[in-house]
């Protein structure tokens, strides 16, 4: 079976102030099969939200390729590539919802990356669209709120508005970027567990980026550790242990992980002598 996303050599660099260039990511191998639930961990600046866009195809590698079920973007155009883009959903931190709409609505416009503009908005009037968004709100235990204007909602009911509105655009991929940054850890907890649902019912493919370590190695089968441009580790989370997640992170973010309890870096290799 054709993976759900596959980087090849994947190379994409931005330009710095000075004029000179910063490789985000490179020459960067990577697959994803169709349904399986990955975490991805990093320090910040690791790339993370580069490998994002790039399999959502907001971004396009300057070098190598990426490929979403087996099909090049940069093969195709128009309808072809929107019908490619719209077979991933994704969340993002700030969940890219219109506030002053009613919850409905903004779950209805997963539908916008199916169906041409005019069609989209008639669809929030037709009570099969709604029926449609009430199961996506009962899923995500969102049902009582549905016709709340989304800006009256709490960040984390809002995050299950994203989360329906995924769900609603039928997507075979989710890719979540940050989904719980601004929510309190047992909604994190619970968002995470939802979306692990999500991808485990329909068999959807779950990629989380995850700024959490532990929260990741408690959902995730598959830990990507992404460090200065490149992948450090990938492996399950019984296999990681904490002298690697005190190298990701390096001394600072090390120190900052040991002040929150995650690790112990005595634990970390070379250290202490
Ligand atoms: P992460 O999400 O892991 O924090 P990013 O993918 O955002 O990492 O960034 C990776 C590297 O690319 C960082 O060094 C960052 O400063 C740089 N970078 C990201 N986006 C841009 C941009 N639009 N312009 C210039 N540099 C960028």
């Amino acid at each position: 079976m054709e993976p759900a996303f596959a980087l090849q050599k994947a190379t994409k660099r931005y330009r710095r102030a000075d004029g000179s260039w910063n490789a985000a990511l490179e020459e960067v191998d990577l697959e994803f099969r169709p349904g399986e639930s990955v975490a991805v961990i990093g320090p910040s600046g690791a790339g993370k939200t580069t490998l994002f866009r790039l399999l959502s195809l907001t971004l396009r590698p300057d070098e190598g390729r990426v490929l979403v079920d087996g099909a090049d973007p940069a093969e195709l155009g128009g309808r072809a590539l929107r019908r490619l883009r719209s077979r991933t959903a994704t969340i993002h931190q700030q969940h890219n919802l219109i506030p002053s709409l009613r919850a409905v609505h903004n779950i209805l416009a997963g539908r916008l990356a199916v169906w041409s503009f005019p069609r989209a908005l008639l669809s929030l009037a037709l009570p099969r669209e709604v029926r449609r968004a009430a199961e996506a709100a009962e899923k995500v235990g969102l049902l009582d709120k549905l016709w709340e204007r989304t800006d009256r909602l709490s960040g984390g009911e809002q995050q299950r508005v994203a989360a329906a509105r995924a769900i609603v655009q039928n997507a075979r991929h989710i890719l979540a970027d940050e989904p719980v940054a601004s929510v309190d850890p047992s909604r994190a907890d619970a968002l995470i567990t939802l979306l692990r649902r999500m991808s485990e019912e329909d068999g959807k493919t779950l990629i989380v980026n995850l700024h959490d370590v532990p929260l990741a190695l408690r959902h995730f089968p598959r830990i990507v550790g992404l460090h200065a441009n490149g992948v450090l580790f990938d492996l399950p989370p019984k296999a990681i242990e904490e002298g690697l997640l005190a190298y990701l992170y390096e001394e600072e973010e090390a120190s900052a992980m040991e002040a929150r309890g995650w690790i112990n870096k005595a634990a970390a290799p070379g250290r202490g002598s």
